[in-house]
């Protein structure tokens, strides 16, 4: 199903060059933690989710809503976006340092930005 999040979706690998070219490998994918990070560093109690703005009704760029079918739609955005917080909240609560990257943030233009403020903060959590 489509709103099941992939090995090798192409967010992911975008995410995952540039952790490398920073030097942050040692990371896992798919952590057995709550929500399964796609990136998670477990020693470190560090991981990052990245989220598809359609499924997980991103808060920065407001997806549009199907115009039919919205019996199904908006009940099933609701469940995608109390799980999340579920998730967030379970992770947090078991010590996780939790980082969430929209997929419109991997944008051109806001990749930049976003990984000048994640990068530093993700080598002091790491201690790299
Ligand atoms: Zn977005």
């Amino acid at each position: 199903m489509r709103g099941n999040k992939g090995k090798d979706t192409k967010p992911e690998l975008i995410v995952r060059r540039k952790l490398r070219e920073a030097g942050l490998d040692g990371y896992r994918l798919q952590w057995k933690a709550p929500g399964r990070p796609d990136v998670a560093w477990p020693g470190k109690r560090v991981c990052i989710m990245i989220n598809g703005c359609f499924w997980h009704r991103c808060p920065h760029c407001n997806p549009s809503m199907p115009k039919s079918n919205q019996e199904y739609w908006v009940p099933k955005f609701k469940r995608n976006v109390e799980r999340d917080a579920r998730n967030l909240e379970a992770l947090r609560a078991e010590g996780w340092r939790v980082h969430v990257i929209w997929e419109c943030e991997l944008k051109k233009d806001a990749a930049d930005r976003m990984f000048a403020e994640l990068i530093p903060q993700l080598k002091e959590e790491l201690g790299k």
